[in-house]
């Protein structure tokens, strides 16, 4: 690759996903990988920018955040020169209550971040481990902070404020909503590809491990299921999704579990995992025969078409229903089961369209528009950097 470089970095508990990308007006993706089991059995991958594998090892000396950037940039410059990175964008999963776009991460905007880490400390440790890392690798490249909550700050009190005493408000306790890149992108290419969609009130419901859905007016968010963490609204991969705060009191003052514990199970051994006891791999669950996660799929679907109804009313009407990630994308059973329970909604798929893939999936009669679009947060990460570098 000729020319100025972009790296996007997204630093989760036990993984750092990367990529190169061209540092033009629409940055291109060029290489991108992935280096799980960080504290573990690490291994890291890479792919060419049309998804052929280029590499797949172990990792074993790779223990630490800084290790896996060391690994990640050595394969990256077996393959292209790194000498021209300008920008590094991280994705940050909390920006807090100011931030509505992404920023320069200077120091004050860095010890800012690190003041949120009571608020998301299972994700927001490793995506400043992520920041620091990289400023050492590249001390002259711009380091871009992406947040997960920035694109909900157009939110209004009433979604942002939980019913607790006025003080709790103030202190930061207040639903963020998460999943913002994925929202961007998606808003991204209804304003480019289907304007018509884009003015009018739309839905994306953003299904892969994580799962949340986001109400849009003309592409600006207006409401989401997730709330102050990424536990609320939708049942998950392993995430319980919206829980009685009542069964977390129990838990803790009658049956004596510790926070710890609590956390574990809500956050790792719940959601479709926890209620099929089978996996929390939605296309596990689709072909086991076992009843548990044929009853968990019903519960996943159940609680979509309830938040959908939830959504509609928040947006007075429907124009538009958007499936992405993981599952949304790409299961055409799931979208069907949902749809099926929205004609009230004047909502009526086209079959074949998604059987076969299709991007719009509703037919001529329908009053809402349903698509099925694959998310870029990647491409996102990399636009900010290139604005901002
Ligand atoms: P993450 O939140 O980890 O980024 P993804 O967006 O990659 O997750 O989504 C992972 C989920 O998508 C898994 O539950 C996986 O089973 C599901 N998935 C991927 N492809 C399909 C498919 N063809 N049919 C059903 N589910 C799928």
């Amino acid at each position: 690759m000729n020319g100025d470089a972009l790296l996007t970095l997204n630093a989760g508990s036990s993984s750092l996903k990367f990529g190169l990308f061209s540092a033009s007006d629409e940055p291109k993706e060029q290489l991108s990988g992935v280096v799980s089991g960080i504290g573990g059995d690490a291994r890291l991958r890479l792919k060419s920018a049309s998804g052929e594998s280029l590499l797949n090892e172990d990792l074993r000396d790779s223990t630490t955040h800084e290790d896996a950037l060391r690994e990640a940039l050595r394969v990256l410059s077996d393959h292209h020169s790194i000498d021209s990175v300008r920008a590094v964008g991280h994705r940050i999963v909390f920006g807090g209550p100011e931030h509505s776009g992404p920023r320069v991460l200077n120091a004050s905007v860095v010890t800012e971040l690190e003041s949120f880490v009571p608020f998301a400390p299972l994700h927001q440790p490793y995506n400043l481990a992520g920041v620091e890392a990289a400023t050492q690798a590249f001390p002259d490249a711009v380091q871009v902070g992406c947040f997960d909550t920035a694109f909900h700050r157009s939110q209004g009190w009433l979604q942002d404020a939980f019913a607790l005493p006025r003080e709790w408000f103030d202190r930061g306790v207040r639903r963020y909503g998460f999943h913002g890149l994925s929202y961007e992108y998606i808003a991204s290419v209804l304003r480019v590809e289907y304007p018509e969609v884009a003015r009018g009130r739309v839905i994306v419901a953003h299904l892969g491990n994580g799962a949340s859905m986001c109400a849009l007016r003309d592409t600006v968010s207006v409401d989401s299921t997730m709330g102050f963490t990424a536990l609320d609204g939708l049942p998950m991969g392993t995430r319980c999704g919206q829980l009685d705060p009542g069964v977390v009191l129990y838990m803790f003052d009658q049956l004596g579990m510790s926070a710890e514990s609590i956390t574990d199970l809500l956050y790792r051994e719940s959601g479709l995992k926890g209620l099929s006891g089978v996996s929390n791999d939605m296309r596990e669950l689709l072909s086991s025969n076992v009843e548990a996660a044929q009853d968990a799929v019903r519960y996943f679907v159940a609680r979509i078409q309830r938040e959908i109804g939830a959504l509609s009313a928040v947006l007075q009407g429907l124009d538009g229903l958007v499936f992405t990630a993981g599952i949304g994308e790409n299961s055409s059973a799931i979208r069907e089961r949902v749809c099926e329970g929205l004609g009230w909604l004047g909502v009526s798929l086209r079959r074949d369209a998604n059987d076969d893939g299709r991007q719009v999936i509703s037919d001529s009669q329908s009053q809402v528009s349903v698509l099925a679009l694959p998310t870029d947060e990647e491409l996102v990460i990399a636009r900010s950097a290139q604005a901002l570098r």
